[in-house]
């Protein structure tokens, strides 16, 4: 991974570049911005960069031998902790880090992200300062990444607070997360901010058909869809025959018939209710639905929808009447439901209230 392979986030890279050359490094970052958009990437970027034994034109080689065991993930002087399931055992959580690393590894912009919820474990930042209290690399820098520091609890919040108000020497540590508002404040104001912004939707396209190999029309499906986050692309990749997608039309559609209430309690059996990761993906998708249909309530174009493959059913369901202040709600309404399940709500209660209540209120 390389400056040159990360897609768009122009701003980031230059500036994380200029802090090299200019040697205005600083002790941290945090990477912030959506997720699915290539904090994890430019974290082994600049890595690379800054171990990087033949840079040239502001970029690393990507062949070397540091280049090459960061591409592995297995450079010595790269510490890496993750949000990782609940384990039982030290094998285990050893087990599901590297699951992860190994997803990461092959797609640097895969979604991390499981049936049940995930955590940075407090025995991650226990292990990462034992690392961190051994001599530093005589060239190069020790680098260490949180990925999604938002996910790691307050004890070892507070561990890692000590660490980056003491920074061992020669090490950079880098934050990342698409939820900054979760972090100690404490934490915050001691990292440079780079902030990473969402991705066209013709470069999510491409990188779908090029590096993904996609086909054409799935690639443009899905880039649309996508909201920006070339992650939650792929992800909704990994839904092959695109049977969440099904299921997310299906239930919204049920919401707008009559025998409502009965379609929302049948809901149940189809939706994915033991795996957080599919009902955020379903959840996400009822968010773009309800967007799309508040557009063309407002007289919008069709073609301004992002539900391409579901146009024709939403101008229907446009056509009716509903109350507009309602619809405008809906989208955020369905953003607090993923937060609830992720804080372990009890994932059909939290769905049926919500797609009740929706239904009320867009009743006229
Ligand atoms: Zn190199």
């Amino acid at each position: 991974m390389n400056f040159k392979s990360l897609v768009g986030q122009e701003n980031a890279k230059k500036i994380l570049v200029q802090t090299v050359d200019r040697d205005h490094l600083p002790n941290s970052f945090l990477f912030f911005g959506p997720e699915g958009v290539g904090k994890w990437a430019a974290a082994l970027a600049l890595t690379a960069y800054l171990n990087c034994r033949d840079r040239t034109n502001g970029d690393s080689c990507g062949k070397c031998p540091p280049c090459r065991q960061i591409q592995k993930l297995q450079f010595p002087n790269l510490h890496i902790a993750v949000p990782t399931p609940p384990s039982k055992s030290e094998k285990e959580e050893s087990e599901n880090y590297w699951e992860i690393l190994n997803a990461k590894i092959a797609e640097p912009y895969s979604l991390i992200g499981g049936k049940r919820q995930m955590s940075i474990p407090v025995a991650a930042v226990r292990h990462m300062k034992r690392s961190l209290s051994q001599k530093p690399p005589v060239d190069g820098k020790r680098v260490v990444i949180i990925e999604q520091m938002d996910r790691m609890l307050t004890a070892s919040a507070d561990a890692l607070l000590k660490l980056i108000e003491e920074p061992p020497s020669r090490t950079v540590i880098i934050i990342t997360s698409s939820r900054p508002e979760k972090i100690l404040p404490t934490i915050i104001s001691r990292c440079r901010r780079i902030r990473f912004s969402h991705l066209n939707e013709a470069s999510i396209r491409s990188y779908l058909t090029d590096r993904a190999d996609m086909g054409e029309k799935k690639s443009a499906l899905l880039a649309r869809l996508s909201g920006g986050s070339l992650g939650r692309a792929l992800y909704m990749a990994e839904d092959e025959n695109l049977q969440d997608r099904e299921i997310a039309k299906l239930v919204f559609k049920g919401i707008f018939q009559a025998d409502a209430a009965e379609v929302i309690a049948e809901a149940s059996d189809l939706l994915p209710l033991n795996d957080r990761f599919r009902l955020n993906r379903v959840i996400s998708q009822w968010q773009t639905l309800f967007r799309d249909l508040m557009l063309l309530q407002s007289g919008a174009d069709a073609e301004k929808v992002i539900n391409i493959d579901f146009a024709s059913e939403l101008e229907r369901l446009a056509g009716r009447n509903m109350k507009r202040e309602a619809l405008v709600k809906i989208p955020a309404q369905l953003g607090a439901v993923i937060e609830d399940i992720d804080l372990n709500v009890e994932p059909s209660t939290a769905i049926g209230a919500a797609l009740i209540d929706i239904q009320k209120k867009l009743a006229v």
